[in-house]
């Protein structure tokens, strides 16, 4: 299945690190396509995340290709850094593949108890650092990132009660949006979140 907006984000990847090795590029490019990503955009969040996955593809938000935390020599962000955050948001597509987007969005939807849905999250969340952190060790074997490139997610160190606000934040706007549709399905869910993260929401 073709990713769409895969060819032109990998292309802009080789413009910002023309260094980059074409074997580390075709890696990436096999990494995302497996995890069934149906797109993939980048654009200026409102919102301060960095990217945003949902059940139909991933959001980067344009500053992971010019964080302000870049050295001022390269004036670029961290590769490194920069590819922890992507391996961290598809890891969050097979996530989506493994489990069914209904599952994924259930914590949302469902009259699931708060706490136990934010201790999923985070347990969702802590599964894509840890698996981030381990595919970047991979590029340091492989010579593809220099020694000492290591990563660490912060999600583990998250609070609960952080994912229980977003919980409830998003039922909140839910029933406040209720008027408009129905959002307690995976395409209206979604699309509160792509509200979120969007700069100027389409509606
Ligand atoms: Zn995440």
């Amino acid at each position: 299945m073709p990713v769409t907006g895969l060819d032109s984000f990998l292309e802009r990847i080789e413009n910002t690190w023309p260094k980059l090795s074409i074997k580390c590029l075709d890696d990436l490019r096999r990494f995302i396509e497996n995890s069934n990503c149906g797109k993939i955009e980048v654009f200026k969040f409102k919102h301060p995340a960095l990217g945003c996955a949902l059940h139909d593809g991933v959001s980067f938000n344009e500053n992971i290709f010019d964080h302000p935390s870049s050295s001022a020599l390269s004036k670029r962000v961290p590769f490194a850094f920069f590819l922890f955050v992507v391996f961290h948001e598809i890891i969050h597509q097979y996530q989506f593949k493994k489990y069914s987007a209904e599952k994924m969005y259930s914590y949302y939807i469902d009259d699931i108890d708060v706490s136990t849905a934010a201790r999923e999250i985070k347990r969702l969340e802590m599964v894509a650092d840890r698996g981030a952190e381990r595919k970047i060790k991979e590029y340091i074997q492989r010579g593809w990132l220099p020694p000492g490139s290591d990563q660490k997610g912060h999600y583990r160190n998250a609070p609960e009660k952080a994912f229980e606000g977003l919980i409830h934040q998003i039922k909140n706007l839910i029933k406040s949006e209720s008027h408009l549709r129905d959002y307690k399905n995976v395409v209206g869910i979604s699309e509160l979140f792509y509200d979120m993260i969007r700069a100027n929401p389409i509606k």
